[in-house]
């Protein structure tokens, strides 16, 4: 078996310890305590490009990047330097500055919005933008799609993925799907299958002038990583024959899977788009964004209240523009990422492939998941299909990984992201890893599966 030794925890169980007596569960977000993967969640003290190092010293090679926004790699001194200029100045005004003025000028240049409101988070972003479509349409009810997360607001915590599909086995549970949220709310949220057009069609002709919009994820990263269909985004544009206001939720995708984010790549014309992750470089932003007959609903131009102590807050400003001008800097970076990404997921799918163990891969850019299941690549299309993978199998190629310093999301329902700081040794060590935690799990568990695989 496996002559991996594990590097030392004795500070992480020592501060998850600590954190377990004063915070829920020992984190401030669920999937980091690893509930799914089992071990000691990594108290993290600093990072570096592609890599972390936790309290006890040892250096991970990282594929979160902080769950999204570390698209060019960890502490970049771009975004340090413009947070340090930006610090001198103060750390909060309550009072608009220029730095918000620059940023929506970049993001509705970027992305062809007319008009954008910062937040403070993408929960913030997505709550509000539902908030919108309902002051815009008059209407009550809204429609998302099973596994598809956005944030924890109540009416969106409803068949939702993520920390949801990771933590708490609600596999195909009904709605809702958190205690706290009134089935009240939920009832005013419905919900469709991804990638099921014939679905949406058929709701949108019963309910659709009751629906005030419909949300999704362009591509799915919360139920590990879903890609739409042709057929699916051309039944997503049709929602707005019934006065239905389309929103894309990008805030993943937004500026990750291009300049213009999954919305450009797929040539969708959203009503609303929301971001969050890249557009705050680290520091916490949301923002939601659209047409100017629908954004100037929202207050204090429209009736639609929304508001935030600290949104458009100059730390966060100028991280965000440090990391978007960062970005425009690197012509080549997507292409970077995509060609990397396609290396990763090649070479994960034949180290698997050689140990006996299946692997179905789903990638779009530099965003990816390997299920556990044997089933061909691209063939994991709905909640449902993913909700089939062996999350313990899983469980244990993650420990694998771990073991050999490579820090992997620790969900089976989860995207890993590739940043630009991700490089050919990377890739390499990343690899080499991944066939000796895929050579554990083979040997083990072969017979367990029908039938080896497919190599
Ligand atoms: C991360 C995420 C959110 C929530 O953003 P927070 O900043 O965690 O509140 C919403 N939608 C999608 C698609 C996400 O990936």
């Amino acid at each position: 078996m496996s002559a991996v030794q594990s590097a030392p925890t004795a500070q992480s169980e020592a501060l998850f310890a600590r954190a377990r007596a004063v915070t829920p569960g020992g984190v401030n977000s669920p999937v980091r305590a690893f509930r799914s993967v089992g071990g000691t969640p990594r108290f993290i003290a600093s990072a570096q490009g592609a890599y972390l190092t936790d309290a006890d010293g040892t250096r991970y090679l990282d594929y979160i990047g902080s769950w999204g926004p570390m698209i060019l790699g960890h502490n970049l001194p771009a975004v340090r330097e413009a947070v340090a200029d930006a610090l001198q100045f103060g750390t909060s005004f309550g009072a608009p500055g220029e730095r918000e003025v620059l940023l929506a000028e970049q993001v509705t240049r970027l992305t062809g919005v007319d008009r954008v409101r910062f937040v403070s988070s993408g929960t913030e972003a997505t709550m509000s933008a539902l908030r919108l479509a309902r002051g815009a349409t008059g209407r009550k009810f809204i429609l998302k799609f099973r596994g598809n997360y956005h944030g924890h607001a109540d009416g969106l915590l409803v068949e939702a993925g993520s920390g949801l599909m990771t933590n708490e086995g609600h596999l195909g549970a009904a709605a809702p799907s958190s205690a706290g949220v009134p089935e009240e709310y939920a009832r005013l949220t419905l919900v469709s299958e991804y990638n099921d057009p014939q679905a949406l069609d058929a709701l949108m002709a019963e309910r659709g002038h009751e629906l005030a919009a419909v949300i999704f994820e362009p591509v799915v990263g919360n139920a590990g990583v879903l890609v739409p269909t042709p057929e699916f985004l051309a039944a997503l544009h049709r929602v707005r024959e019934h006065g239905t206001l389309l929103i894309a939720d990008e805030v993943m995708t937004g500026f990750r899977l291009s300049l213009r984010g999954a919305t450009g790549l797929l040539g969708l014309q959203p009503d609303l788009i929301c971001w969050g992750k890249i557009i705050g470089g680290g520091l916490p932003v949301g923002a939601y964004g659209g047409r100017a007959d629908v954004m100037d609903f929202v207050s204090p131009q429209g009736p639609v209240y929304q508001a935030g102590t600290l949104s458009g807050n100059p730390l966060a400003m100028a991280a965000g523009l440090a990391t978007l001008t960062a970005l425009e800097n690197t012509p080549d970076l997507y292409a970077r990422l995509d060609a990397y990404t396609a290396q990763l997921a090649s070479g994960l799918k034949s180290a698997a492939q050689t140990a006996g163990v299946p692997v179905s891969v789903n990638r779009v850019g530099s965003m990816l998941t390997a299920f556990h299941q044997d089933v061909p690549d691209g063939s994991v299309r709905t909640y449902t299909d993913a909700a089939r993978s062996d999350t313990a199998a899983f469980a244990r190629w993650f420990q694998g990984m771990l073991a050999r310093g490579v820090y992997w999301a620790p969900s089976q329902f989860e995207s890993i992201f590739v940043s630009g700081a991700h490089g050919d040794a990377e890739l390499n060590a990343t690899l080499e890893a991944a066939q000796a935690a895929y050579r554990d799990l083979g040997g083990r568990d072969l017979g367990a599966h029908e039938q080896g695989g497919g190599a």
